[in-house]
């Protein structure tokens, strides 16, 4: 079972694994919390441990990766512009710049399928953590939600990957050929996120 802490608005899922030590040790990475607790303490325990400790996690996050959503200081990141929320909520200012995102990654995944002659059967947007997107060997490419957020040419080289994975199912030479034919700047603009 995942549990999760919500930081910032942001829920953030908590990893946790039981080893032989006598301390809990926290650790955030890739936008999850790792923790490692002694075998005997219970799950409930540690969620309340967890909740003491929310600005030092909150302080990592920061330190250690983009944050994209600061409901406190009134702003959030929209294609990598930071957009103040005012009156509205995060939710309506999100909602609202969806339909471009949408609009973004299927014109540019169908324009780089349509030029690599590859067929996409279906476009997803899932809140998915730890990858941008995913392409499988049926033809469905799903994207993160939060590439919402991301600089829109970082938001392209994804569309490229992602599609080009349609013809490599892996990162071999021959894939990263292809998504630079495709995407001369392929490189530079997949590096503008980590
Ligand atoms: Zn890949």
């Amino acid at each position: 079972m995942t549990r999760f802490i919500v930081i910032n608005e942001q829920s953030i899922p908590v990893h946790i694994t039981h080893a032989h030590r006598k301390s809990i040790q926290l650790r955030v990475k890739d936008s999850i919390l790792w923790v490692r607790a002694p075998q005997k303490m219970s799950d409930r325990w540690i969620m309340d441990f967890i909740e003491t400790k929310k600005s030092w996690i909150s302080k990592q996050l920061i330190k250690t990766e983009k944050v994209y959503i600061s409901a406190k200081e009134g702003w959030l990141i929209l294609f990598n512009q930071k957009v103040m929320i005012g009156n509205d909520s995060v939710q309506t200012v999100l909602t609202r710049a969806y339909p471009t995102f949408m609009e973004m990654i299927e014109s540019q995944c169908l324009t780089y399928a349509d030029r690599l002659n590859v067929t996409i059967t279906s476009i997803q947007i899932k809140s998915m953590k730890r990858s941008w997107g995913r392409a499988h060997a049926s033809g469905k490419l799903v994207f993160a939600t939060r590439l919402i957020h991301t600089d829109p040419r970082f938001i392209e080289a994804v569309c490229v990957h992602e599609v080009v994975h349609l013809v490599f199912m892996n990162h071999s030479s021959d894939f990263k050929k292809t998504c630079i034919r495709l995407c001369p700047q392929y490189l530079e603009w997949i590096k503008l996120e980590t």
